[in-house]
């Protein structure tokens, strides 16, 4: 990425992550610039971003949305493409320097994969493309000559904080987890949560999804076989501490026992920041530390027990295979059902636990296979809830 200025296609514009990522680069406009946008069904706040940020192109993924919406408020420059082939063409645009994923589940593989194909950097926040395919998509960005960068909080400190020492020498990878919501809850109080109590997470603003990812510690799971593929750890290196304040964003352990941490208010621009200006680091909107104040920042051990979620991201990270495409999709499709009010809020992770021990595991599956397989384990929750 030679050029002064980089050329950024943000997949998922709209959502929480794609906001951010926007203001981020109206805050850097010497330096960054928005040159295609997706969307899936808000076409209208996609046009209103299009006017302030005239891309090249703009892509509304869900063909009915896009042939109901009104786009008359596009600027003329702005070119209008629809469904997965609109964003595929977009991602492979020689024009395009860093691809940004930040679609939510599965859904975001797509995108991601092509970007993956086509030797771009990839800004990454859709998780579930490396917990569904980490092996395949790490081999083909090796292939294809592409850079993986995380934008996960948990680990673009884990890569950040990486540079402290040689690989050789890491001995561990220490995971931050804020709790969620229920963190002090007991067995009982999690039988009777709702989805409002779910929706309202106490350190971040995210979207839906992950915000009960973040509640179930489903969250932490992801982030575990993330971290996994991303870095190439073996699983047992991998550690969660509970730290409720969101502001150790994860540390790492080198062989001298000395730990390395990154911190800073809990503020997603900064790991996207990162991800879009790496290796170079530049002023931005990220809220700061006001160091005159008192801090007072807990860790602690997580309740394996009440958040059996954590449990299953270690033995997903240790199978491999098929297992992580299937308790990803299993999840989506069960915070979907707690979201809709058909299984309640416990339910969720014993329904994928369950689905994950019915799968046919293949120990090196295609990307098809597991697209296959994602399908069969939406279908299996289905049945699992009785709808
Ligand atoms: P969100 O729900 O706020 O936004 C999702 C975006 O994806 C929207 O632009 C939406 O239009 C698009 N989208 C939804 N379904 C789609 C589909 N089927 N096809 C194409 N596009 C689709 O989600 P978010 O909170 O911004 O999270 C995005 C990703 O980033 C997730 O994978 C999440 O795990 C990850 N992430 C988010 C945060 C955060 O702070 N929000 C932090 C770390 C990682
Ligand atoms: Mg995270």
């Amino acid at each position: 990425m030679s050029r002064s200025i980089r050329r950024i296609v943000i997949l998922g514009s709209t959502g929480s992550i794609g906001r951010s990522t926007l203001e981020v680069v109206a805050a850097s406009r010497d330096r960054l610039s928005v040159i295609g946008l997706t969307a899936h069904r808000s076409c209208q706040r996609l046009v209103d971003q299009a006017r302030q940020f005239s891309p090249q192109w703009v892509v509304a993924t869900d063909e009915q949305a896009a042939a109901e919406a009104d786009w008359s408020g596009l600027p003329s420059e702005t070119q209008l493409l629809v469904g997965l082939d609109g964003l595929r063409r977009v991602v492979s645009e020689a024009a395009v320097d860093i691809v940004v994923a930040a679609i939510v589940g599965s859904a975001g593989l797509t995108g991601a994969w092509h970007a993956v194909q086509n030797g771009k950097t990839l800004a990454l926040a859709n998780k579930e493309t490396l917990v569904m395919a980490g092996p395949l998509v790490m081999a083909e960005a090796a292939r294809c000559g592409a850079t993986i960068l995380p934008v996960d909080s948990e680990h673009s400190a884990v890569f950040q904080t990486l540079h402290a020492g040689r690989r050789e020498d890491l001995k561990r990878v220490i995971l931050t987890a804020s709790g969620g919501p229920f963190r002090q809850y007991s067995q009982q109080q999690l039988e009777q949560v709702t989805v409002q109590e779910a929706l309202n997470h106490p350190t971040w603003t995210m979207g839906p999804k992950i915000t009960v990812d973040s509640a179930t510690m489903m969250n932490k799971a992801l982030e575990i076989i993330e971290a996994r593929w991303l870095f190439g750890l073996e699983p047992d290196q991998i550690d969660v501490v509970i730290h409720p304040q969101s502001m150790i964003h994860s540390l790492v352990e080198f062989r001298d026992g000395s730990v390395v941490a990154q911190l800073s208010p809990p503020d997603m621009r900064l790991p996207i920041q990162y991800a879009l200006t790496y290796p170079e680091r530049m002023d931005g909107p990220a809220t700061r530390f006001d160091w005159s104040r008192n801090f007072s920042w807990e860790i602690f051990p997580p309740d394996k027990t009440r958040f059996p979620a954590l449990e299953l991201g270690h033995e997903v990270a240790r199978r491999g295979g098929t297992s992580g495409a299937v308790l990803n999709a299993a999840n989506e499709a069960a915070v979907e059902a707690f979201l809709a009010g058909k299984i309640r809020f416990p339910d969720i992770v014993p329904a994928c636990r369950s689905v994950l021990e019915h799968h046919h595991f293949d120990p090196s599956p295609s990307l098809d296979e597991l697209w296959k397989l994602d399908a069969w384990a939406r279908r299996e929750i289905a049945t699992w809830i009785g709808i």
